[in-house]
């Protein structure tokens, strides 16, 4: 079975405690299709399941599922898991939010696939909130973007887990080509310089937020 789990997309099947399983329809910005929806519906009522769940990080995942049809579950679901290695979530911007001052969802979008080029000490989660109202909590989050009417603001460094650190913010109104510079410079620097598994947050307070600034910007 963890040969079959490792050979699927990631985070596709997560295995639980009382040896059931999770899987994990693709989502991309808490999108689904009415088609994946249907294929989803069938599923759960084919195998006598008991529902869906929809998590805080904008998926559904279809919990209890056991070893003996864990295969045809993932067969008949559609697509699962992750294209992209460090996930980006958004708030519905321009797509259909009257306040909303940029796209944050084809923001995120191509966040994710720039955010494929890194290999980091470990996970790393991402938002973009479409104005200042903030509603992805893009502060709370490693990094963070905010659409402003004249371009970005970008924050790094920010965790909303149990201890909670609001991001620092590296540059305001700019363009998005420039927001992917920086974030690209302050990720080289995290990359090289984080011990094991230390998230962004407690990096900046390990390091000084002075010490990203002048790696991002120079001295
Ligand atoms: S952050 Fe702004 S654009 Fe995004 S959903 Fe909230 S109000 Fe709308």
């Amino acid at each position: 079975m963890k040969e079959y789990i490792e050979k699927l997309p990631m985070r596709a099947v997560k295995p639980r405690g009382d040896g059931s399983f999770t899987v994990v329809p693709r989502m991309s910005q808490g999108q689904i299709s009415a088609q994946q929806l249907a294929d989803i519906q069938n599923v759960v009522e084919e195998y006598g399941l008991s529902g869906i769940r929809v998590t805080a990080g904008q998926r559904i995942m279809i919990d209890g599922i056991s070893a003996s049809i864990l295969q045809d579950v993932v067969e008949k679901v559609g697509p699962v898991g992750d294209v992209f290695p460090y996930k980006v979530h958004s708030c519905l911007g321009t797509t259909g939010c009257k306040l909303a001052m940029q796209d944050s969802m084809g923001l995120a979008e191509r966040l994710e696939e720039f955010l494929k080029n890194y290999s980091l000490p470990t996970k790393l989660k991402s938002s973009v909130s479409g104005c200042s109202m903030c509603c992805a909590e893009s502060m709370i989050r490693d990094i963070g973007l905010i659409g402003r009417k004249s371009g970005w603001i970008v924050s790094f460094g920010g965790n909303g887990g149990k201890r909670v650190r609001q991001g620092d913010v590296l540059a305001k109104d700019i363009p998005e080509a420039e927001a992917f510079e920086i974030i690209g410079k302050a990720l080289d620097f995290y990359a090289k310089n984080a011990k094991p598994k230390e998230r962004t947050a407690r990096f900046v307070e390990r390091v000084g937020v002075d010490a990203i600034k002048r790696a991002v910007f120079g001295e």
